[in-house]
C-alpha cells in the first residue's frame, strides 16, 4: 500500500481548545520544535470549542473561589471527579482565562466597573461564567486560530486520524495513520510526541448537540490501542435541545444553560411548570435533574406537538431576553419560534462525554509520549460536567499538554520505528467498506440513534441495557456487512460517514457495558433499577478497556485527596451563603 509518510516532533489530534492551546504553548515552549495540527475539519470552522455559547468557569471575583468552584465540580460530579484533575481544573481557570484575554485577544462582557461578569449556570453557588454574550466559542476558537495561523505551525487540515500506531518494540507511541479526506490518500506522520484531542462528542443518540465532524474516533482510537478509559456510562444530556421537528438538523442543538439560570421556565403540554414536581431548585437544578424530569414528562405523554416540552422566557421581558441571549433568540427565529416573547419546544439533548482517557494532571496517559487533552480526557468532572467546566477543562489541560510535551520530547528524544504490521492492519481496516457491496448506511445510523436514545439513555435499566448491547452487536455485524457504493476515496464523504458510524459503534457499546456495571445512580448516568446514589465514601469509577475477548470492565475506589463526602473546603459562613 502506497503511504505518504511524514516526520513531525509534536502531533496534535484535533483543533478545538485543547489542541490550539497545546500548540500555542507547545511553540511558546521550544519554538525549535516543528508542531503539527490536524482536524478532520477546518481550523477554526470545526468541533465544539466554536460552539460554545455560555461561557467559561472561573473565580475571581470577589465572593468567589477557587475551593467554592472546586467543591461546585465535585459535589456537581456526585464525588467521582479525580479531584487533582479538578483541582488543577479550577486553579488553572484563573491563569487560562487572562491568558485568554491578555495574550490571545479575547475580550468578554464586563461588569460596569470593568470586571468581568459572571452570569449564573444551574448547580453552582455562584455565579462565575464568563462569556461573550451567548456566542463565547466564536471569540475564544477565532483568537485561537488567528494566534495559530501567526506562527510556524504546521496544518493537517480536512485529515481524518484513523489509528494510533505504537512503536515496534510496543514501549511508546511511534505516530499516527491518518487519511487526507480531499484526495482519499492516506498519510503516515511520526511523531515524538502526540495528543490526543479529537473531543469526544456523543453524537450516537437521537437527539444530540455536538459539531458533525465528532463520533468518538479518538476514544474509539485510544480503546484499540488498549488504553483505560474511564466514567464512559456518564454521558451528559443538556435538557434544552431546540425542538424543531424532523425537518431541519436543527433539531438537538441546544439552547443555552443561562437561560434557565436568568429565570426561565419550563412548562409541560399542559402548560404545567412541572420542574416544582421533581426538584426545590425548579429549573435551576443541575442538568441530570432537569432532563430527567423533562424525560419523565415526555414518557408520561405531557408533551408538546413535537413530544417535549416548553421553555418560556417572555415574563423576564422580551426586549431584555432578545438583548442578552440575542444569539439563542437569533436561532430559534430561523427555526419558527419566538423565544423572547413565546414558547419553544426544546427536549434533553446528548451535550457532552465525561467519559474517556485516563490522564494525569500532566496529561500523560499510561502509553509513553501519548497525551490527552479535552473533551477526549476523563475524571475531572465525575458524573456531571457543570455548565462552563468544559471550555475550562479544553483550554486549561490542553495549555498544560503544550507545556509538558516539549519536556517530554526532551527527556525522551527520537521518533521511534512505527510496527509495520499494526499500520497495514489499519489502513486495511479503513478500506473495509470498499470491499462490499453498497447498503443502506443511513438506516444503520438511525438504528443507533433510537437504541441509544431508547435504551442507553436519560434512564436505564439492566433490561434496557442488554437489549441496546444485543441491538449495538447486531447493528455492527450489520455494517461490517455493509459497503459503500463507490470506487474512490477522494471525498468521499460516505467513506467517512462509515467510519463515523464505526467509531460510534464501538464508543456505543462501551458506554452500555459501563452503565450495566453501575448498579447506582449518579449523576448523568441513573438506573431506574437502582435509583439510590449508593455509599458516597466508597465510591467507585468504572473502568472499560479492550481485552481480547472483549471490553473488559472493572471499578476502582475514587481518592478523595482534597475533601471527603460530607466535608467541605469552605468555612460555615462561605459555605452557608
Ligand atoms: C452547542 C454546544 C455548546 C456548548 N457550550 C458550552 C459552554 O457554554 N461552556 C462550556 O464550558 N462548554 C460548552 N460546551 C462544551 C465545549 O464545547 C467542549 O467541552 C469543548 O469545547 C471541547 O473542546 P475540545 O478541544 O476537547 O474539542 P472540540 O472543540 O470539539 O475539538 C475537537 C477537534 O477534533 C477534531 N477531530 C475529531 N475527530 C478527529 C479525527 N479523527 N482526526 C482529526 N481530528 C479530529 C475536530 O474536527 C475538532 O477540530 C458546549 C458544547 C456544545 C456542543
Amino acid at each position: 500500500m502506497a503511504l505518504e509518510r511524514f516526520e513531525t516532533d509534536i502531533l496534535i489530534l484535533g483543533s478545538g481548545g485543547a489542541g490550539l492551546f497545546a500548540a500555542l504553548h507547545a511553540y511558546k515552549a521550544n519554538p525549535e520544535l516543528d508542531i503539527t495540527v490536524v482536524s478532520k475539519g477546518l481550523i477554526g470552522k470545526c468541533g465544539c470549542t466554536r460552539m460554545v455559547q455560555g461561557g467559561y468557569n472561573v473565580a475571581l471575583n470577589p465572593g468567589d473561589s477557587v475551593e467554592r468552584h472546586f467543591m461546585d465540580t465535585i459535589e456537581g460530579g456526585k464525588w467521582l471527579p479525580h479531584q487533582e484533575l479538578a483541582w488543577t481544573l479550577v486553579s488553572t481557570a484563573i491563569e487560562r482565562v487572562r491568558e485568554l484575554e491578555n495574550e490571545i485577544g479575547c475580550f468578554f462582557d464586563r461588569n460596569p466597573d470593568g470586571t468581568l461578569h459572571g452570569k449564573a449556570f444551574a448547580g453552582q453557588t455562584f455565579d462565575r461564567t464568563m462569556h461573550k454574550g451567548d456566542l463565547t466559542g466564536i471569540e475564544i476558537i477565532n483568537r485561537l486560530m488567528e494566534q495559530v495561523w501567526a506562527r510556524p505551525i504546521g496544518r493537517l487540515e480536512e485529515h481524518r486520524a484513523l489509528a494510533l500506531i505504537p512503536a515496534v518494540d510496543g514501549g511508546a507511541i511511534a505516530g499516527v495513520l491518518m487519511v487526507d479526506v480531499r484526495t482519499g490518500e492516506f498519510k503516515y506522520v511520526a511523531a515524538q510526541a502526540v495528543l490526543l484531542a479529537t473531543g469526544g462528542g456523543p453524537t450516537m443518540y437521537r437527539y444530540h448537540t455536538p459539531s458533525g465532524d465528532k463520533s468518538m474516533d479518538g476514544l474509539a482510537m485510544a480503546l484499540r490501542s488498549g488504553l483505560s478509559l474511564r466514567d464512559m456510562e456518564m454521558v451528559q444530556f443538556h435538557p434544552t435541545g431546540l425542538l424543531a421537528g424532523p425537518d431541519t438538523r436543527m433539531t438537538g442543538t441546544v439552547l443555552e444553560e443561562g437561560l434557565r439560570g436568568a429565570g426561565g421556565h419550563l412548562l409541560n403540554g399542559a402548560m404545567h411548570r412541572f420542574m416544582g414536581d421533581y426538584d426545590d431548585k425548579l429549573e435551576r437544578a443541575t442538568r441530570d435533574v432537569v432532563s430527567r424530569a423533562i424525560y419523565a414528562e415526555m414518557r408520561a405523554d405531557r408533551t408538546t406537538p413535537h413530544g417535549g416540552v416548553y421553555i418560556k422566557m417572555g415574563h423576564l421581558g422580551s426586549a431584555k431576553v432578545a438583548k442578552e441571549f440575542k444569539g439563542m433568540v437569533d436561532r430559534c427565529r430561523d427555526c419558527g419560534f419566538d423565544l423572547a416573547g413565546g414558547l419553544v419546544e426544546v427536549v434533553p439533548t446528548a451535550h457532552y462525554f465525561m467519559g474517556g482517557a485516563i490522564c494525569r494532571t500532566d496529561t500523560a496517559t499510561e502509553w509513553p509520549g501519548l497525551f490527552v487533552a479535552g473533551e477526549d480526557a476523563s475524571g475531572m468532572h465525575g458524573a456531571n460536567r457543570l455548565g462552563g467546566n468544559g471550555v475550562a477543562n479544553s483550554t486549561v489541560f490542553g495549555g498544560i499538554a503544550g507545556d509538558v510535551m516539549p519536556a517530554w520530547i526532551a527527556a525522551n528524544p527520537g521518533h521511534r520505528a512505527a510496527d509495520e504490521h499494526v499500520l497495514e492492519a489499519e489502513v486495511a481496516r479503513a478500506l473495509h467498506p470498499f470491499e462490499r457491496a453498497g447498503g443502506d448506511l443511513n438506516a444503520l445510523r438511525e438504528k443507533l440513534l433510537d437504541t441509544m436514545w431508547d435504551d442507553v439513555g436519560v434512564v436505564r435499566d439492566r433490561a434496557s441495557l442488554e437489549r441496546g448491547i444485543a441491538a449495538i452487536d447486531n447493528i455492527e455485524a450489520e455494517l461490517l456487512a455493509t459497503g459503500i457504493h463507490a470506487d474512490t476515496r477522494v471525498f468521499n464523504l460516505t467513506w467517512h460517514d462509515w467510519l463515523n458510524l464505526r467509531s460510534l459503534v464501538e464508543i456505543s457499546r462501551v458506554i452500555a457495558f459501563a452503565a450495566h456495571r453501575r448498579e447506582n445512580s449518579r449523576g448523568a448516568h441513573f438506573r431506574s433499577d437502582f435509583p439510590e446514589p449508593g455509599d458516597l465514601a466508597t465510591s467507585r469509577f468504572i473502568v472499560a478497556r479492550q481485552a481480547s475477548k472483549g471490553i473488559e470492565i472493572s471499578e476502582r475506589p475514587v481518592e478523595f485527596t482534597h475533601v471527603k463526602p460530607g466535608d467541605t473546603l469552605l468555612d460555615g459562613r462561605a459555605a452557608a451563603e
